[in-house]
């Protein structure tokens, strides 16, 4: 139908790599195939039951309309207190904005800074929405690649190296979805100096910040001096600590004007996130934190069970990563067994292909490190039970061996 002409944004805009990964997974289950599933990443712990009851009684108190196009002051509240309680850093209100996940924040900061001509400095292996969403806002992402043997940090030689007249912002993940990498506080420091030196703008996503492990610590962006919170927009979100991906909360702390632009945005587009998901957020960050910690318990159970099956794939198949400290990934580089015999005699050339062979010979689902911009590599998401973390192991050791 030559009326149906996608706009030239939308025209080469590829699904999210991590949820067509997921949703290819789910097919096949529909279908009958036992896949051990380790794409996504998101908790699998249902939302802890204070929440789920003050989600019941907000309903039942008959919040259930509209609410103001940037959130509810409660929650505004609640993340300054939040980020005043854990990290010392002190933010009013008005430099809140709730948004429909992190994932949306990430998009308002985008479309509300960036256009043609300006260009976002992203470290690679990159979280896939990353260079989609500055796409989508007309911008050209920098990429920079980081090394596994740096634990997949980006340095202050490499930020400045990439900066030019034309930079808008820096795109830091830390802890890092794909590799669970996590930044030492004092490089963290010396990208934080970069940016007061050049006057750069850091759009920091700490989505992961509760799920730290033991060797690694968390420091959040902002909180190095006034000058450094001057030019750091930080987006985190209820995803992750609290098991709460269904619900689509997030938020951005950043300068006033910029909130108040991505609420006129957000005002346009979505108008307020789900009333009743606030309210339930409300509880999330002001009532008792034991379930997040609990659950960072069970999550740090699962990466230390994952390392120790893979730390023999080293000699064995040449494998390599570096350790996760934080959020729920293990991201490895299998190119070593490429061109040679896996399972079943079948061959691959790169980890796109690794990742269909191993789907369809040993059922296991994993992503493609070509969608993080880190080719060669493959994720695993270990936000999933010991059980199948077990199972997933066998039958990738079973893979690889050939
Ligand atoms: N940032 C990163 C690095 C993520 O992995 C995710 C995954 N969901 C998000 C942002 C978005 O989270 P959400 O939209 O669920 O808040
Ligand atoms: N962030 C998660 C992941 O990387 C959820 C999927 C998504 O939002 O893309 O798997």
């Amino acid at each position: 139908m030559s009326a149906l002409r996608l706009s030239p944004a939308l025209q080469n805009l590829k699904p999210s790599a991590t949820l067509a990964a997921a949703a290819k997974a789910k097919e096949l289950k529909a279908k009958g195939v036992n896949v051990l599933d380790f794409t996504l990443g998101e908790p699998d712990f249902i939302t802890p039951v204070n929440i789920r009851d003050a989600a019941i009684a907000a309903m039942n108190a008959g919040h259930t309309h509209y609410t103001a196009s940037g959130g509810i002051p409660e929650l505004k509240q609640a993340v300054c207190n939040a980020y005043q309680r854990d990290y010392g850093l002190a933010c009013k209100p008005n430099q809140v904005l709730i948004s429909c996940g992190a994932k949306h924040s990430i998009h308002n900061v985008l479309a509300s800074l960036c256009g043609p001509g300006d260009e976002v400095i992203i470290p690679a292996p990159y979280w896939v929405s990353y260079s989609a969403l500055v796409e989508l806002a007309g911008a050209t992402p920098v990429i920079v690649n980081t090394t596994e043997e740096s634990g997949f940090c980006l340095s202050a030689e490499q930020l400045m190296g990439a900066i030019t007249p034309k930079t808008k912002l820096l795109m830091l993940n830390n802890p890092s979805n794909p590799t669970g990498s996590t930044y030492p506080a004092a490089q963290l420091e010396s990208l934080a100096r970069v940016a007061v030196e050049k006057d750069l703008l850091v759009l920091s996503d700490e989505i992961y910040e509760k799920l730290i492990y033991a060797g690694s610590g968390f420091r959040c962006f902002a909180s190095f001096s006034p000058e450094v919170a001057a030019r750091t927009i930080i987006v985190s979100g209820v995803s992750k600590a609290y098991a709460m991906t269904g619900w689509r909360i997030g938020w951005t702390i950043g300068p006033v004007d910029l909130i108040k632009a991505m609420d006129n945005l957000q005002s346009q587009e979505t108008s307020n996130p789900c009333s009743i998901s606030q309210f339930a957020a409300v509880e999330a960050l002001n009532g008792p934190q034991s379930s997040v910690e609990a659950m960072r318990v069970e999550f740090e159970k699962r990466r230390n069970y994952v390392m120790e099956r893979m730390r023999p794939w080293r000699s064995k198949f040449g494998i390599t990563f570096a350790e996760p400290g934080g959020a729920f990934y293990a991201f490895f580089n299998v190119s070593s067994s490429f061109k040679k015999p896996l399972a079943g005699g079948v061959k691959v050339e790169n980890a796109t292909e690794f990742c269909t062979a191993l789907l369809e010979q040993a059922h296991v689902a994993l992503v493609t490190g070509d969608a993080f911009g880190a080719p060669g590599y493959v994720r695993l998401s270990f936000a999933t039970n010991l059980e199948l973390l077990k199972a997933g192991l066998d039958a990738i050791e079973n893979f690889l061996a050939g």
